[in-house]
């Protein structure tokens, strides 16, 4: 079988044949290459090679595939590989399915020894020649000979230092030939050998070396935060080397086709004159823009031809693959090359944005659309931004620190943590973290997890702290040049301000601002014209884009969506945002409001069933007016109230001052109110007398929660309002529990119709929570209208886990790989969903009419959102803010099913 693939001079073996197979990289330079785009000629080693590598199989069946696909390589390129008079150089890279920036490795300049670089000295010139030299010893030495980086970088600093200059570019041909030889001792110091002379060891060496890369601790850390599973192994890709570093008509940089941050259709880049390969991304030198724009510096002003010839590939590349392109490129000698294009990472403002023009330039069908937004990307939007009163008071105030380049949208506020080690340890407490780094790398990955936001000082908008916090979602600024990180006195400083490791800083990642202490927030752009109306929908490209996102998500969705509110006010944004109807209305948040809950414990207090009905009482009109709210707010759409669920002990204070207080309030001994604390004490309450165990004991409760479900939509009949109440018993484990309580219910109906005239259509059902329900369903069908599957607590009981303490070790068994995520975040849809499945299959068998809804945390999240589409439940309730999460996933989900498979580029 073929497992190594030729690109080069028009030609490429792989073209068509994808990603799983080629990686992202190898896949982009043959679709490029046949599309006539100048690529550096190649061949691509098919990533299903890596799987068999790292099970031990050697590379040795390869040789002679590779030996084939290298001669076209040198004939493409008209020179040959260790040739000593005209060599061909290669760069060896690695290339995974689904991009993994800067993760794994690359070798640039291999070919190299003491008789190919003076054929390349003699070509190119002596100083060129020895700069390759060098960077190919060190990269080689890390990656292949781990010797690590330091000691090469220690040497390069020292000789700097010794000839009195700033950069690595201006070391001379000698001081780089010393260079070269104290690289190779270093070399020899490591491994106790020369560094291999022969170009086809080096070769090999490197081969084995980046398919290794694919199993380091960097990698697999972003495969476990972006779910990239572990057996897709990477490509390698063997390309002929172009120079960037051959002079000031060369150059390398990289580019996006669009704006990657507010995805404006602007062609959008940098780029580094007379450098190679990664020195762009590493943002140690700041580069300099492509466009121009009046500093003369620009790719533009400088190489106009190169420039040209990149806006004509930009076209191109978003022609053929319908996206937004992130290129790298590299001009040797005034000649372009493209050396690598992807699907570009972008914030979730640019995911919806390009996705909309996308549609209206034709380029994507609406379908495509929907599928290019990850719902989560949407939660950026959402998120607050910083007025600009506050901050231009802040300004004045004197605390702008610096200014930098906004990689990432958003505010973040958050307390200074100068590690990554640091961020990850301040975030476990309470206050959000801000990293402040001069650059990032690969290593800081968990960090930039832990953080609400990452400031740099150097690098620009394609620097590894910008690519990494797009693909995060997370709030970004780079390249802030005027801010010192001091990291061994644990200060950061500017101008004449300064402030502490653990010290608040707020960072705008839409403008680049950074300012020191905290700034309050706004709702954001999309908030402004969806929720509170202050901003016409005509002003806002962005909201239109969102708005148009999420119709076109309504259209092609089966699942419903609706949201857990409490109050009219949750229940309005809910709608707003597109919710149906309420899914889970949780009557007990309502007891907690200050004149309420005295009442509720004169109730708890109350010694017999009079006394309990005399506060009911208290409590009966203030619950009518809570559900009246609701039902004005969401008219005839659904709304299912849970009747009272949480042990009474949470509502009783259990501090001695505020017993004593309680104690006067209600002019009752203090004894008495401790003494009922201390009976009411559970050693387990989530597993105690709880939800329709107090509507069984105190059927009182339930009857006055009923009674103001109904009295509240009689009235709201009488104000011309259509109201569809749903009664949901919480806890149900048994048959003999819903037929007890539904009678209360029906009874209760039937009295409050005849007390008003007022006829109410209602429903009455159950949460599905206890796996004993689960079992049970046909039974309990017969006798519920719907079940609304509370995987919080069936998540808890299922896996016997509690939720209040289950966060000691589950951090633990995610790590070790014994869950692969929090079940409590995402469904566990092996066993969990095994019981939501066979529930909704025995439940419809004696009840075909029978509503199927969820209504756990799992409501808002993608994945479980599409299992609970594949389950075939009828609607889905999240709080509302996740309710567009869950439309678009919703429809993303029908859109899999149609296509078989879902497809992603964020
Ligand atoms: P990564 O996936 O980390 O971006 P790459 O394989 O793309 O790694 O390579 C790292 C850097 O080296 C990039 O800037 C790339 O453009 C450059 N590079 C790779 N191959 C070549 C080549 N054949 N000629 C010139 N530069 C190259
Ligand atoms: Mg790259
Ligand atoms: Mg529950």
């Amino acid at each position: 079988m073929k497992r190594v693939f030729f690109f080069g001079n028009g030609r490429a073996e792989g073209a068509g044949l994808g990603k799983e197979r080629l990686g992202g990289k190898g896949s982009g330079l043959a679709e490029m290459t046949a599309l006539g785009i100048p690529v550096p000629p190649g061949f691509t080693i098919e990533a299903a090679v890596s799987a068999e590598y790292s099970g031990g199989t050697s590379l040795d069946g390869l040789r002679s595939e590779v030996a084939q696909a290298l001669a076209k390589v040198e004939e493409a390129a008209g020179r040959r590989f260790g040739d000593p008079a005209n060599p061909l150089l290669v760069s060896v890279r690695s290339g995974a399915r689904s991009s993994m920036p800067g993760m794994m490795d690359t070798i640039l300049n291999l070919g190299l020894n003491s008789s190919t670089v003076k054929g390349l000295s003699s070509a190119a010139g002596e100083r060129f020649a020895l700069d390759c030299r060098r960077r190919f010893l060190q990269m080689y030495g890390d990656v292949v000979l781990n010797t690590g980086k330091e000691d090469f970088e220690e040497a390069l600093t020292q000789m700097r230092k010794q000839k009195g200059v700033a950069s690595d570019a201006e070391l001379s041909a000698q001081d780089l030939s010393e260079i070269v030889a104290r690289f190779e001792a270093i070399i020899r110091q490591h491994t106790g050998k020369n560094f291999p002379e022969d170009p086809q060891d080096q070769l090999w060496g490197a081969i084995g070396a980046v398919f290794r890369s694919w199993d380091n601790k960097r990698a697999k850390e972003y495969r476990r935060l972006h779910r990239i599973p572990n057996d897709w192994g990477t490509a390698v890709n063997v390309q002929a080397m172009v120079f960037g570093n051959r002079g000031e008509t060369s150059a390398t940089g990289v580019a996006f086709t669009r704006d990657p941050s507010t995805g404006e259709k602007k062609f959008y880049g940098e780029f580094l004159p007379n450098a190679q390969g990664e020195d762009v991304v590493a943002g140690i030198r700041t580069p300099r823009p492509l466009n121009a724009d009046g500093s003369g510096r620009s790719l533009e002003e400088t190489m106009p031809q190169a420039h040209a010839e990149l806006l004509r590939v930009r076209d191109l590349l978003e022609k053929s693959f319908h996206d937004m392109q992130d290129l790298e490129f590299t001009i040797e000698d005034g000649k372009l090359y493209v050396l690598q294009t992807r699907n570009g990472k972008r914030t979730g403002f640019a995911a919806v944005r390009i996705a909309s023009d996308m549609v209206d330039e034709g380029l994507i069908s609406e379908e495509e659309a929907v599928l290019r937004v990850e719902p989560e990307q949407l939660v950026q939007l959402l998120a607050p931004v910083f007025p600009l009163k506050e901050k231009t008071a802040a300004v004045k105030e004197g605390r702008l620190l610096g200014k930098g380049l906004p990689a990432g949208p958003g505010a973040a506020c958050g307390r200074i943590a100068l590690t990554a080690d640091k961020a990850v340890e301040m975030a476990a407490k309470r206050d959000p973290v801000v990293l402040v780094r001069a650059e990032t790398s690969p290593e800081d990955i968990a960090g930039m997890n832990a953080s609400a936001g990452i400031l740099t000082t150097r690098g620009g908008m394609t620097s590894h702290a910008a690519v990494v916090a797009r693909g995060m979602g997370k709030t970004c600024v780079v390249g802030a040049g005027e801010i010192t990180v001091d990291a061994a006195r644990g200060q950061i400083r500017a101008k004449s301000l300064e402030a502490k490791e653990g010290d608040w800083i707020s960072i705008d990642g839409t403008t680049g601002e950074v300012l020191l202490g905290k700034l309050p927030t706004q709702p954001s752009e999309v908030l402004q014209v969806v929720i509170d109306g202050t901003l016409p929908l005509e002003k806002s490209s962005l909201a239109r884009a969102f708005t148009r996102l999420l119709e076109w998500a309504d259209a092609r969705r089966r699942l419903g969506v609706r949201t857990n509110a409490d109050t009219p006010g949750d229940a309005r944004v809910a709608r707003l945002f597109g919710a149906q109807g309420i899914g889970l209305c949780r009557t007990e948040h309502m007891f907690f409001e200050e004149h309420r809950i005295l009442a509720v414990r004169e109730m708890i207090l109350a010694e017999t069933a009079e006394l309990r009905r005399a506060a009911l009482e208290k409590i009966l009109p203030m619950q009518r007016e809570d559900f009246l709210g609701i039902f004005r707010e969401m008219g005839n759409r659904p709304v299912t109230i849970r009747l009272l669920d949480p042990p009474l002990h949470e509502f009783l204070p259990n501090e001695e001052p505020a017993l004593t207080r309680t104690a006067a309030e209600l002019k009752v001994p203090v004894e008495r109110v401790r003494d009922r604390v201390a009976q009411l004490h559970e050693a387990n309450p989530m597993l105690g007398h709880r939800g329709c165990r107090l509507g069984i004991t105190h059927p009182e409760i339930y009857e006055t929660q009923v009674r103001a479900i109904f009295e509240a939509a009689a009235a709201a009949v009488r104000e011309g309002l259509s109201p569809n109440p749903e009664v949901m018993i919480p806890l149900i484990g048994t048959k003999a529990e819903l037929d007890k309580l539904r009678i209360l219910v029906d009874e209760t109906a039937r009295r409050v119709t005849e007390e008003t005239g007022q006829k109410i259509s209602y429903k009455v059902g159950t949460m599905i929570e206890i796996p004993r329900a689960a079992l049970q369903a046909k039974e309990i069908a017969q006798n519920a209208d719907f079940f609304s599957f509370g995987t919080n607590d069936l998540t808890q009981m299922t896996f016997g886990y509690s939720r209040d303490d289950a966060a000691s070790f589950l951090p633990a068994y995610i790590e070790k790989g014994i869950l692969p995520e929090d079940p409590f975040a995402s469904l566990d849809q092996a066993g969990v969903g095994e019981l939501v499945t066979l529930a909704t299959e025995r439940g419809r068998q004696t009840n075909p009419k029978l509503k199927v809804g969820i209504c756990g945390e799992h409501g808002g999240d993608p994945r479980s959102v599409e299992f609970f589409h594949r389950a075939g439940l009828d609607y889905v309730s999240c709080s509302p803010f996740r309710v567009p999460v869950a439309r678009l996933a919703a429809a993303r989900a029908a859109l899999a099913g149609k296509e078989g498979s879902l497809s992603s580029t964020a």
